[in-house]
């Protein structure tokens, strides 16, 4: 077992140190549910613009963390996530966007990279799984956000095939790393999802869940994207795993299984910075 890789807790954000000692520009990590401004049901530290919190608390938590981190929020991109598979190179441009306002978002977008320094990558969550990439030498930085559609989409796969074809990438050196999420101690699916799985990765050995009783399953999310990893050439060894599910760890996380849709998101985040 590796050791957990978002590992540098502080009230407002786990943090990957390790990666930033791969590449000491590199801040990356996933914030929690504490220390914000926002009411019930999104006590408190909710990110999210889109789940009909009070704007102006959520404007207030993202001041918040963007003073934490140390990057402006001028600089962060944000999409409308759609659970599908679509990703953008992002560039100094287009940050800013959908930042105070989601309707300028970038459209239908669950995929983000730059190799721009300055430009902070976000996404939300709330069970779903973020996965991080990282090309330390080159310095290109992603993340993607994927629930169960998103996964047997595949989108951890398109990451490294984008960074493949498009920017001369060896796969060999991608780093990746598959943050807190819902765990397969809390996520029942029916057949349906289990038939999208089993395409998705083409075999039936090795699956990424149980069966529980007829027609139910525990499905392991991150362990599917870890197969999709590896199905698409990344060495298993450059593959980490948290150990956080977002469920069960009701202090830390928001999550929309366990508090049934009203909720609050957190944010993936990850971004280089100028030294
Ligand atoms: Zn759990």
């Amino acid at each position: 077992m590796t050791t957990e890789p978002f590992s540098e807790k502080h009230k407002h954000a786990l943090f990957m140190n390790k990666w930033t000692s791969l590449n000491n520009e590199v801040i990356a990590g996933f914030t929690t549910k504490q220390g914000g401004f926002s009411n019930a049901p999104f006590t408190s530290f909710n990110l999210g613009l889109h789940v009909n919190d009070d704007q102006s608390s959520v404007v207030k938590n993202r001041e918040l963390l963007a003073d934490q981190l140390g990057f402006s929020t001028a600089r962060w991109t944000c999409a409308d996530q759609t659970h599908d598979n679509h990703i953008a190179k992002v560039s100094i441009d287009d940050t800013g966007k959908g930042v105070f306002n989601y309707d300028e978002a970038l459209p239908a977008t669950d995929g983000l990279y730059t190799r721009e320094k300055n430009v902070l990558l976000t996404l939300c969550f709330a069970d779903c799984v973020p996965i991080y990439f990282i090309e330390p030498v080159e310095k290109i930085i992603g993340v993607a956000h994927a629930g169960w559609k998103g996964s047997v989409k595949d989108i951890a796969g398109e990451m490294i095939r984008t960074w493949k074809e498009h920017e001369g990438v060896d796969s060999d050196n991608i780093i990746t790393a598959i943050g807190p999420s819902i765990g397969a101690c809390c996520y029942v699916v029916d057949d349906y999802v289990i038939g999208f799985v089993n395409e998705a990765l083409q075999t039936e050995q090795n699956v990424p869940y149980e069966q529980i009783s007829e027609g139910q399953y525990a499905l392991d999310l991150k362990k599917l994207n870890r197969a999709l990893l590896i199905k698409a050439g990344i060495p298993a060894e450059n593959i980490e795993v948290s150990s956080y599910c977002t469920s069960c760890e009701d202090t830390l996380f928001f999550s929309h299984r366990r508090d049934k849709g009203k909720t609050g998101r957190m944010l993936s985040f990850i971004g280089l910075k100028e030294q």
